[in-house]
């Protein structure tokens, strides 16, 4: 039995799924023609309370779509300096949009309005123009932190004052709705694109949506063309999305209430220094001089179960929906012979 921490994106359609995805009603996409993906638009704009969705094959493609609607070559992009349209979408702010990026050090991947307004740049011809605001809910580096509603809010007013656009990366926002009892809605109204996955803790085997107004959508539409993301009968990987939305949301309550448990007991072994606080279904803790991150790694492996070694000395364990009871009492277990 192989226990696979290493990401919410190694899942494997359930029979239920898989046959969702049998029975898609397809066409071609380009021509709008695809049933399953104009349903799952639909749904997803619907549910939250936004005019549009786009389908796209990766989260990274959704977030450089927004990122290219919202700025102009020059542009500055304000944004934690752990977030993934920095750190890990292969420098595509620069090579997508010529925007330039102005980092902030967050809370655990999460900024605040009064950081942002500082670093907005003054009206200055020496200057780049600051014209977007790129958040992460959950944050992934931050170890699945989740921010306060109060400061999304405050944020969007800074925003709207200033002229800025305020994207979501959402990629793992189901985490957070369900940990902190929210609704897609309030997103909705606060955000101007927001990005979200369907490949991570929901469970399918491809596939990202952008949201927000007609207008931005359709411009949208002609970027994903120009990314080479013009996809044809591809309601097949639409209707997992689908499947995934009515049937794989409300269980994410599961995988965080396991990744207390195995925190738990991580933070009373002696190879474990620094444990994040867990508020969703990543764990992210820092391990001891005495054992480096990829050794811990390595050991897990010797018992099947796999881990990620983010750092020299830390260590990150996602929880997903292939991840059962049986097996986190397995890794429970080992985690406590483990030296
Ligand atoms: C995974 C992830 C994405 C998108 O990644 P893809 O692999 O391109 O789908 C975006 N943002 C965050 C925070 C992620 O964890």
């Amino acid at each position: 039995m192989l226990i696979d921490f290493r990401s919410d994106t190694v899942t494997k359609p359930t029979p239920g799924m898989l046959d969702a995805m049998m029975k898609a009603k397809i066409g071609d996409d380009v021509f709008g023609e695809d049933t399953a993906i104009n349903e799952l638009e639909t749904m997803t704009a619907d549910l939250f309370g936004m005019e549009a969705a786009m389908y796209c094959p990766s989260g990274t493609m959704t977030n450089q779509i927004a990122i290219k609607c919202h700025t102009q070559p020059g542009d500055e992009v304000i944004c934690d300096e752990s977030s993934h349209v920095y750190q890990y979408e292969g420098g595509g702010i620069a090579f997508n949009s010529g925007a330039s990026v102005k980092l902030l050090h967050g809370d655990r991947g999460r900024i605040t309005a009064e950081q942002i307004l500082t670093a907005i740049q003054p009206d200055d011809v020496h200057r780049p123009h600051s014209s977007l605001v790129s958040l992460e809910n959950t944050s992934n580096r931050g170890g699945g932190s989740c921010y306060d509603f109060n400061e999304l809010k405050k944020m969007r007013t800074l925003c709207t004052e200033k002229n800025l656009g305020f994207h979501l990366d959402g990629a793992r926002l189901w985490n957070a709705l369900i940990a902190k009892n929210e609704t897609p809605k309030q997103y909705g109204e606060l955000f101007d694109s927001i990005s979200v996955c369907l490949s991570k803790s929901l469970g399918c085997p491809v596939g990202s949506l952008l949201l927000g107004k007609k207008e931005l959508i359709k411009k949208a539409r002609r970027v994903r063309k120009v990314f080479g993301g013009g996809m044809r009968q591809a309601g097949f990987l639409a209707a997992a999305g689908i499947f995934a939305l009515q049937n794989n949301i409300e269980r994410l309550a599961e995988d965080h209430v396991h990744a207390k448990q195995i925190a738990e007991v991580i933070a009373k072994q002696k190879f474990a220094k620094m444990l994040l606080p867990v508020e969703t279904n990543i764990i992210i803790f820092e391990t001891n001089e005495g054992t480096s991150a990829p050794d811990l790694v390595a050991q897990l492996k010797e018992h099947q179960i796999l881990g990620y070694a983010i750092a020299p000395n830390r260590v990150r364990l996602v929880l997903h929906l292939d991840i059962t009871k049986e097996m986190v009492d397995k890794t429970i277990a080992t985690l406590q012979n483990i030296k």
